[in-house]
């Protein structure tokens, strides 16, 4: 039986539509299980009720014409106990329901089952039998298992409205419909929705030998030479709207293409007889596979890159070109991945949203999008693009919310919600240089998290008064070999001499976990529970000293404090070694002739294991700061990257609270500073909680600084010590947040909080 379930979910990916693939199901079980009928009820997601879609053996013209609702018949007891129900003689069960022309009467044997996805019934696969017997176990874990295996895909099609098309008069492009994706860029967009489909498309180029190998290259070469055109003039258009730091991005693409390990790649391929266009996807799919594999998000993002800069040279190599509707006056830019050089095709000042089913706040073209100030959502994968076109489209940025054909209600809500945003933006804008302190004087460093050069502009404009996390291994990860003394010598200083006279943290190289080198690949069962962070560094005293020795270097001269951080420490024996290898290269450089002052050293605490090693820790270093999306993963036992168990990562999560005060204690009890700079920092609910246990810093992502400052700047540092501890005593995370945001709401800064949150309480 598991081989002929195997060989079910095989042909069902090989099925063309969401028909043909609930008709393949209803055949091969009734097959498998030698049952005279097998039906597939579906949840119409509008109205709650489950409609018969797909069946074998009985009144075929009933098809998606039977509907019950959830208290009706057998199907809906499964449905509504979520559990399968086998039964010897159906018609005696007191909840057994005649469907008028259905045929079911002769039946007596039945076995229904959910169709469960992520605790939701969406539907109910039944099978039944003229003569009274009772299924076997074997045949309900066979239909258990397979009702499991496609709920997935049932899921897919109740998002796409492929279950809504199933039934007569259901299209749901048609009508106001509701998608979720990913927060990509914060803010609200509404527009006409501009469909932007990929200039060629790699997957459709089939293999195919060469007539004439060197004619394949010529074109080869002429593709690529087209594409650099394309891309500069591209670049030249917006370099009016972009900083400097912006098109990097685009500087970045150009390297891309001028990376000779791809270009190389197809040479050869088409060398050994292939076809240019062949090449090309042979070569692009094995870049791409190479940079999914990576677990780190903002390089598995860079794989869009390549697929993007592909389906540029194809086009040219296909000599495509496309034709454009006009634009619209107010547009919400569409596409299955959203790229950098494609929002720079379209008159940017026209977007107000974007909208893209693949990627993620990484992605290039979120990056563009946030220089530019334009809300986005991500990873729509339902998002049917090809009905779109032309239809008024809702971005909520905040929460990953797309709305298609929005009604009144809902379009009146957001216009007003942007009306407000706007005005709002206005005035956070006004407070970069105010001094952020609690109303009644009580100081708060706001800092902010870093990786790339195209931040420092913006956490300056935002008002950032340091750096408190430098994520190293970003710039590590964008190079194809560690980056040497000078290379990494040069992006620190000019991140430090950004912020001169402002302290930068540097913390040393935290790979492994979800962040390998794709040069120095690491194999494991449990990367969050093995070589990561300075375990690595000190197993590798040689990449530790040069980019210490670099940090150092970088700071000569200059007023600005260096604070070097150590991650993932978990005993007190490795801070002493990284601190005596620091001292060592102090000394060398100090030798080597360089004027640089003793950098301060501290230690992130997020692992558990060292909220009750604090006071050590702290009587041994300088600084300590919390990393509390670490902290959060390792106290909960949460994957953070993990969407199945998303809604299980709680940083405010009472454990937390509780540990969190306890590091700020300890720490202050040693009369050393500590900070916090994950996730929970950054939004207005955790800024308070922080404050209120006397964190000295609290360092965030620079989109979230102005916010963070204007909360701090209205309540007092009593108002947020009560705030902390009414929460303490408070049993859950979901208690804690409602609380904390009624507390904000009363004391009037409700322009502070999520709009959902208002709407549900108005
Ligand atoms: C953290 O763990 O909270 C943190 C700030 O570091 P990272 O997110 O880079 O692991
Ligand atoms: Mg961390």
């Amino acid at each position: 039986m598991l081989d002929a379930l195997r060989q079910i979910v095989q042909d069902l990916s090989a099925a063309g539509g969401f028909r043909a693939a609930l008709d393949l199901i209803v055949a091969r079980v009734s097959l498998i299980l030698d049952a005279e009928v097998c039906s597939i009820y579906l949840r119409n997601r509008d109205s709650g009720w489950f409609v018969l879609v797909a069946n074998e053996g009985l009144n075929a013209e009933m098809v998606c014409h039977v509907t019950l609702n959830q208290r009706e018949g057998l199907v809906g007891l499964v449905a509504e106990r979520a559990e399968p129900i086998n039964l010897e003689d159906a018609s005696s069960h007191p909840r057994f329901h005649l469907v008028p022309g259905l045929n079911e009467e002769v039946f007596s044997a039945f076995l229904g089952v959910p169709i469960i996805h992520v605790r939701e019934v969406l539907g109910v696969l039944v099978v039944q039998d003229r003569e009274v017997r009772r299924y076997d176990e074997e045949e309900l874990a066979f239909l258990v298992t397979l009702a499991a295996q496609i709920a997935g895909r049932v899921a897919h099609a109740e998002a796409t409205g492929d279950i809504a098309n199933l039934i007569p008069g259901g299209a749901r492009a048609q009508r106001e419909a509701h998608f979720e994706g990913v927060p990509g860029v914060p803010g609200i967009g509404i527009g006409t929705a501009f469909v932007v489909l990929p200039p060629a498309r790699l997957e459709l180029v089939n293999d195919r030998d060469a007539d004439d190998v060197d004619a394949e290259l010529g074109h080869f070469e002429h593709a690529i030479e087209q594409t650099r055109k394309d891309i500069e003039r591209i670049n030249e258009a917006v370099a009016k709207s972009l900083g400097p730091e912006e098109r990097e991005l685009f500087d970045a693409y150009l390297h891309l293409l001028d990376d000779a390990v791809w270009a190389d790649d197809v040479r050869g391929r088409i060398r050994k007889g292939q076809w240019a266009q062949g090449a090309l996807k042979q070569a692009i799919a094995e870049q791409t596979a190479a940079f999914e594999r990576m677990r780190n998000s903002y390089l598995r993002e860079r794989s869009a890159d390549v697929r993007d800069l592909g389906q540029r040279v194809l086009a040219n190599l296909q000599e495509v070109s496309h034709a454009r509707e006009p634009y619209p006056p107010d547009m919400v830019l569409v596409a299955e991945e959203v790229t950098a050089p494609m929002m720079a095709e379209l008159p940017i000042e026209r977007l107000r949203g974007i909208v893209s089913m693949k990627g993620s706040r990484n992605s290039h073209g979120a990056i563009l999008a946030d220089a530019l100030g334009i809300p986005a959502v991500m990873g729509a994968v339902d998002v049917p693009i090809y009905n779109v076109q032309s239809r008024t489209v809702i971005v909520d940025g905040h929460y990953g919310d797309v709305y298609v054909n929005p009604g009144s209600v809902v379009r009146d809500a957001y216009e007003q919600f942007l009306r407000e945003e706007t005005d709002f933006a206005q005035e956070l804008n006004t407070l970069r240089d105010l001094p952020s302190a609690t109303r009644d004087g009580h100081a708060i460093n706001l800092w902010v998290n870093i990786g790339l050069v195209s931040e420092i502009t913006r956490s300056l404009d935002r008002g950032a008064q340091g750096i408190g996390l430098f994520r190293t291994e970003v710039p590590f990860a964008l190079g194809d070999r560690f980056p040497t003394e000078e290379e990494q010598r040069a992006i620190y200083r000019e991140h430090m001499e950004a912020f001169e006279p402002n302290p930068v943290t540097m913390r040393t190289l935290d790979i492994g976990g979800d962040k390998p080198l794709s040069y120095f690949p690491i194999q494991e069962e449990n990367p969050f529970l093995g070589w990561r962070g300075i375990r690595v560094t000190l197993d590798h005293p040689e990449i530790f000293l040069v980019q210490v020795r670099a940090m150092m270097k970088a700071n000569a001269g200059l007023q600005g404090v260096l604070r070097i951080m150590l991650p993932m420490v978990t005993r007190l024996e490795q801070v002493e070694e990284a601190k005596s290898l620091i001292h060592r290269a102090h000394g060398e450089i100090v030798e080597e002739g360089f004027a640089v002052k003793t950098p301060l050293v501290g230690v992130m605490i997020e692992v558990p294991a060292t909220i009750y090693l604090t006071r050590e820790i702290a009587r041994t270093v300088d600084f300590l700061a919390v990393g509390s999306n670490d902290l959060t993963q390792y106290m909960l036992a949460v994957d953070r990257n993990n969407p199945r168990v998303a809604d299980l990562f709680e940083d405010m999560h009472p454990s937390m609270l509780i540990a969190l005060r306890e590091i700020a204690k300890g720490s202050h009890a040693e009369n050393k500073p500590v900070g916090i700079c994950g996730e929970l920092a950054g939004t207005p609910e955790g800024a308070v909680l922080c404050v209120g246990m006397g964190y000295d810093v609290l360092s965030m992502n620079a989109a979230n600084l102005p916010l963070v400052k204007w909360v701090i700047r209205r309540v007092s540092l009593r108002d947020c010590r009560r705030i902390l501890a009414r929460s303490l005593r408070l049993r859950s995370s979901r208690e804690i947040l409602a609380f904390v945001r009624q507390q904000l709401m009363e004391a009037g800064l409700q322009r502070a909080l999520p709009h959902h949150e208002l709407a549900a309480r108005a």
